[in-house]
Parts: C-alpha cells; structure tokens; sequence
C-alpha cells in the first residue's frame, strides 16, 4: 500500500476569503478532512469527501487519525484555525511524529501558511504591530503559569508590544485578570490595549482602551489581546473613531 499525504492548513480568522487560495485548493482536493468541528463547518461538504471532526481537548488524537489516515493512502487536510503553526496543529503533529518516527516515515507532510488572528486584528486596528512584539498564549493547559508570568515580565520588561491568543476560557476568566493585574505593575497606566473579539465574524468587535482601564470581563475565547509598548499611540480616524500604530523608526516616539 502506497502512503498518501499529510497537508496541514489553516483557514485563517474568519472569512473564506482570508484563507489562502493554496489552503482552499488543498481542502477542495483533499480525500479526507480532520479537524476541531467547528473549523470543519466553515467548509463546504464536497462529494466523496469524508470529515472526521472532534472535539478542541483532543489534539494529540486528532494528530494521529490524520497521520493515520495518511499512511493508509488517503490525502488528508487536517484543518486549524488563523495558521497551522501558531498554537495549533502543525506542532502537535510532529510531536507524535517524534514520539514514533519509523510508523510515519511513508507519509507525505506539508505545512502551509495562514493568516494569523493576530494579523487580522492589528490589520483592523492599524499598525500596532509596526514595531517588534512578542506573542504569547495565555492557556495554562499546555504550560505552567509561573512560565506564562516569567515570559509576561520579561516582555513587558523589555518594552515589547504584546500580543495574547488564548487570553481566557469560561473555564480559566483569572488568566487575564493576572496577566494584567501583573503588567499593570510593570508598565504604565496610559499603555494602549485592544481587545479585539470575533474579528471576520458577525459578532466582531473591537475595544481600544488602556492598561489602566481595560476591563478582563469583557474577554472571552474569542478575543485577541494586544498591549501596546512605551512607543504605540493612536491618531484620530475621520469616523471619529482612532487609529494605532507603532512607529518603525527606533526613537521615534521616545
Ligand atoms: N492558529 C490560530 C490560533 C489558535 S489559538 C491563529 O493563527 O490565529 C485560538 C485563539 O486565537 C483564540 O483564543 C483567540 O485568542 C485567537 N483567535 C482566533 N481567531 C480569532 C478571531 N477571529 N478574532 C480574535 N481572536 C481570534
């Protein structure tokens, strides 16, 4: 038996046009999609093709259907969300693969770039991400918080623009009331901060405030949270409504 193919792919925050036309050819030509249910529902059912969804705590296992559906000759999407390789599945995939490396030597893997969350949200916002950032995931399911607060200071610390995927769960509301309880010691009051939930979606919506002011109860799953540096500021848009950026020239603000 010939071994098929492994392609790993997101779809990108939101709509079907934010997803590569590399990424839509694949998913169209695939025999096989793989993937968290709800990612697996922004696509169309093409004829012939089998979806096998599940639920988003079981990653390792989702891995290992792909690879195994691969090494049984099939051509397999498996399907994340914004792109593959940020907190999602393309990592997850060759941490099975170390774990067994001969079982899936036959198989045929590609990893192919998507549009991150984040690069819709500061597309929305403006610029905030002129200058350099650091990006971190606030779920402690994978990781130990006292590592998610070493890397918080050190960012802050080091004047990054930040940028914060996972920021809470109905299960974990407290991982952004500390991460911004702790910057909140760090950086100033005036330091910018948006929240910027469901971006592509109906239910986008997105909040600029402060450091000060920002308020965790209004983050969710869905949202993205990004806090400026010393140099992000806002510029007035004609809507009455505000920019930010931060400026690429070093020194320019500070
Ligand atoms: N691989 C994805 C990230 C998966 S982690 C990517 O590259 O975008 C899931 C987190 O991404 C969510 O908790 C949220 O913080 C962020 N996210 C994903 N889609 C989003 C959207 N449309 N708007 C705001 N945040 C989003």
């Amino acid at each position: 038996m010939t071994a098929g193919r492994l392609d790993i792919v997101g779809l990108g925050p939101g709509p079907a046009d934010w997803a590569t036309p590399e990424v839509l050819a694949i998913v169209e030509q695939a025999s096989d999609l793989v993937g968290y249910g709800p990612y697996l529902q922004r696509l169309p059912v093409q004829p012939m093709q089998r979806q096998h969804a599940s639920g988003n705590r079981v990653e390792l296992e989702r891995a290992r259907e792909a690879l195994d559906l691969a090494l049984e000759g099939r051509r397999v999407a498996l399907v994340s969300s914004g792109d593959p390789g940020i907190f999602a599945m393309a990592a997850t995939v060759f941490e099975v693969i170390e774990a067994d490396a001969a079982r899936w030597r036959a198989v045929e893997i590609a990893v192919h770039p998507g549009v991150s969350a984040m690069l819709a949200a500061a597309a929305r916002l403006g610029a905030p991400l002129g200058h350099d950032f650091a990006v971190m995931s606030l779920s402690d399911n994978l990781k130990p918080w006292p590592i998610v607060e070493r890397r918080l200071t050190a960012a802050a610390e080091a004047d990054f623009v930040m940028v914060f995927y996972n920021p809470a769960s109905k299960a974990r509301p407290q991982q952004i009331q500390a991460a911004l309880a702790l910057l909140r010691k760090l950086r100033p009051a005036g330091t910018v901060v948006a929240l910027a939930r469901a971006v592509g979606h109906p239910g986008e919506h997105i909040t600029l405030t402060t450091l000060g002011a920002a308020d965790a109860s209004a983050v969710d799953m869905n949202t993205l949270v990004l806090v400026g540096s010393s140099a992000t500021r806002s510029i007035p848009r004609g809507d009455g409504r505000q920019w930010i950026y931060t400026p690429r020239r070093y020194g320019a603000s500070t």
